[in-house]
């Protein structure tokens, strides 16, 4: 049986999600993943942290294929990741990605942003995308926005829009790689307003970012990377409050 979290620190970690078991990755000569193993349990939060080039976005995007590996394997709610093929766009489909570079389509509208991969790669039918469009545009809080372009929009509204986009495919699992470094001061907060409710909601959630705030309150797990190794796992209180190798209290030095 498995059981659905009430609070952060109530996750189930015998129902995993998401699962890393000795994974590899080599860009050229660079030894960019190293032996991670990562186990993410359903509603679970983790938050991943560390200095930058450790790693952290090539294993959010091994995560969805977006990068191959070299040993190892991945699997998401007991399913291997798949080569390619149709099977591989079903399973990427489960993966929400939302990255620092907003990535939405520039032209077509918000309203079609988040429709366009319910009708290709989920085959909705039109009126059921609509709907379900205008309803996650008015959770992320754009509902006023829906008929225009990214460009006229805040970045802080165009990647709630993205969020919107991400959660139309009903993903199983969220990753959001860095997605509030390229706002102004200003925009950040609105942004992490919606992911920490998306969290509430028991949304299963990789987060790379250097909002401390963030990770505190709605972290179960904080991960801290280091030259493509996991270096450290604790609970966010305890990372923050006491980290226990060199690499981490050096890194916490730099940034808190
Ligand atoms: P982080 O997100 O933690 O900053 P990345 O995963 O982006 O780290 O990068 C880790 C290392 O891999 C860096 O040294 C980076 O330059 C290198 N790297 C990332 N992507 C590629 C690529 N496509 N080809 C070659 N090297 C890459
Ligand atoms: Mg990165």
């Amino acid at each position: 049986m498995t059981e659905v979290p009430v609070t952060k620190d109530a996750v189930s970690t015998t129902d995993k999600l998401v699962v890393l078991d000795n994974v590899n990755k080599h860009f050229g000569a660079l030894h960019v993943l190293q032996d991670i193993d990562l186990t993410i349990a359903r509603g679970e939060v983790v938050v991943v942290i560390g200095p930058s080039g450790s790693g952290k976005s090539t294993l959010c995007r091994t995560i969805n294929r977006l990068e191959t590996i070299d040993s190892g394997s991945i699997s998401i709610d007991g399913k291997p990741l798949p080569a390619e093929g149709r099977e591989l766009a079903r399973l990427r489909a489960d993966v929400g990605m939302v990255f620092q570079s907003f990535n939405l389509f520039s032209h077509k509208t918000v309203l079609e942003n988040v429709m366009l991969g319910q009708l290709k790669v989920r085959k909705a039918d039109k009126k059921a995308a609509l709907d379900k469009a205008r309803a996650l545009l008015d959770r992320v809080g754009v509902a006023n926005q829906a008929d225009k372009y990214p460009a006229q929009l805040s970045g802080g509204q165009q990647q709630r829009v993205a969020i919107a986009r991400a959660l139309a495919m009903d993903p199983k699992v969220m990753l959001f790689d860095e997605p509030t470094s390229a706002l102004d001061p200003e925009m950040i907060n609105e942004v992490l307003e919606v992911m920490q409710q998306l969290a509430r909601d028991g949304m299963t959630m990789v987060v790379v970012t250097h909002e401390m705030g963030f990770a505190r309150s709605a972290a179960n797990r904080v991960v801290f990377m280091a030259d493509g190794r996991i270096v450290e796992e604790a609970q966010p209180d305890q990372f923050f409050s006491n980290p226990r190798s060199d690499r981490a209290k050096d890194f916490l030095s730099k940034i808190l």
